[in-house]
């Protein structure tokens, strides 16, 4: 989908026509000028003055799956009474832009007449009270439309519009159930579709073993040398890394036949595979597609949705799982890393594959996959949680590290990190507010983001920060879920 955003200026009568022709002319070239810089157009559609006007270019933007989102401004004034109807049937991402078309106070220039055309600090401040009356979910960014922070913002908005606008087509295919007796990764998947659209079903492992015998010698070529191309190769066991090349073509048939963006599948339930994917998903996931291990289907389509948030719908953002801490004294960090499923979109170096035994499941053969560490920089961990009645979604900050040792011995793909406030600190909180072992790991994607996504899709938001402390943490998750409860 090619996503677009719109632009819809508000006004009134009031100031005369050559006032209101001053108005459009602007917010084309605003918007145009905008278009340029953000990741999506930004496409100017009315300087609104009726009621009529703002409910017709609501319902067009209600209706027009390209449209992610509209953004909203008052140049001049604009009784908000008439953006009620409009507003209260409004079913897309809304940013109001607070902002104004000149930059400074013309000392000489400035008279009444030029008080009236340029009167956002006034009619904004209108716009405001409306959406805050109507308890519309909106995004509010104020600042000069020309300033780099400012697109920035846009910039991220719009990202996280399109991570809502993802969610609605998100079909995620799970190759058998989740693995026997976890809690975390199980939830009510009725409630996740009612909420945010995912349409969440079942595959039979022998479906896809049946597609994985119809893969052809030739169709193994063409991805085993693509294998080749991208990847270092530190094993001389071709058969498994031609067998990852197998699940993976059958798996990515499956889901485009599909339509499916994302996957789950579990080391309990291989019958008549040979290996549990690890390459094969490890590669999918490098090109958008969601993954949850253990059949954790929430990851999985978190994964597809920060991943489609990123730069060109490829993020760095990958499925991470929580494994074991170093405790000494001014070095205490998380090692995350799963079996073997961790995205290549987190890689600081060119990754390797090489083939291990992997006790765990029943695995017949050594399972080939990539093994590489993750990159240094500030990055966040996402969880979804289903908490009964609700959907909690858990953001933590976590400065991540080159592994402060080389590891040998571990034969997957590995992140170092430290959660903020500090790791024991944050680990409290993160167990406090109840976040799996299951996360989402960005580079790309912020919390703000996150907020902003959580919030347009109605979910309860949790984020740890440098500044959390547990006691303040709970009186907030204790005050959320007497909120919950009513909203
Ligand atoms: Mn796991």
């Amino acid at each position: 989908m090619n996503y677009e955003f719109w632009f819809a200026v508000g006004s009134q009568f009031l100031y005369g026509p050559e006032v209101l022709e001053t108005v459009e002319t602007r917010a084309r070239e605003m918007a145009a000028e905008l278009s340029g810089l953000l990741p999506y157009p930004l496409i100017y559609k009315v300087t609104a003055k009726t009621n009529k006007e703002i409910t017709d270019i609501v319902k067009e933007a209600n209706y027009r799956s390209e449209c992610a989102g509209i953004v909203t401004w008052c140049h001049t004034f604009s009784p908000s009474k008439m953006w009620i109807n409009g507003l209260a049937s409004l079913q897309k991402p809304w940013c109001h832009l607070a902002t104004q078309y000149n930059r400074e106070i013309p000392n000489d220039e400035i008279d009444m007449d030029f008080m009236n055309l340029n009167q956002a600090a006034h009619g904004d401040r209108e716009h405001g009270f409306i959406g805050a009356r109507l308890r519309k979910p909106r995004k509010v960014i104020a600042g000069y439309w020309q300033d780099e922070k400012v697109h920035k913002r846009l910039t991220d908005w719009m990202r996280a519009a399109v991570g809502v606008a993802v969610p609605r087509e998100m079909k995620v295919m799970r190759f058998g159930d989740n693995m026997r007796e976890v809690a975390v990764t199980e939830g009510d998947k009725v409630e996740a579709q009612r909420k945010l659209g995912w349409q969440v079903n079942t595959w039979a492992v022998g479906d896809l073993v049946k597609e994985m015998s119809a893969v052809t010698e030739e169709e193994v070529d063409v991805l085993y040398n693509e294998y080749l191309a991208q990847y270092d190769v530190n094993t001389d066991n071709t058969a498994a890394i031609r067998y990852q090349a197998r699940e993976e073509i059958a798996m990515k048939k499956m889901l485009d036949r599909e339509g499916c963006k994302a996957f789950t599948n579990t080391f309990q339930d291989l019958y008549g595979m040979e290996q549990l994917p690890g390459l094969a998903t490890q590669h999918l996931t490098a090109q958008g597609y969601g993954y949850g291990g253990e059949g954790d289907w929430k990851v999985s389509a978190m994964t597809a949705i920060l991943k489609a948030m990123g730069d060109g719908g490829t993020g760095a953002s990958g499925f991470m799982e929580d494994y074991t801490y170093h405790l000494a004294e001014g070095q205490e960090y998380s090692l995350g890393a799963h079996m073997l499923e961790v995205c290549p979109s987190l890689a600081s170096d060119k990754p390797r594959i090489e083939t291990h035994h992997l006790g765990i499941g029943m695995n017949e053969k050594d399972p080939a996959r990539l093994v590489f560490e993750g990159k240094a920089g500030k990055a966040i961990v996402v969880s979804l949680i289903d908490m009964g009645g609700r959907l909690r979604l858990i953001v933590q900050d976590i400065v991540a590290v080159k592994p402060i040792m080389p590891m040998p011995n571990l034969p997957v793909a590995r992140v170092m990190w430290r959660a903020m406030p500090d790791l024991t600190t944050g680990v409290e909180c993160w167990i406090t507010a109840g976040g799996a072992h299951h996360t989402v790991l960005s580079y790309d994607v912020t919390a703000e983001q996150m907020r902003d996504w959580a919030r347009m899709m109605d979910i309860e938001f949790v984020h740890i920060t440098k500044d959390s402390t547990p006691e303040k943490l709970e009186e907030d998750l204790l005050v959320k879920d007497l909120v919950w409860k009513f909203k």
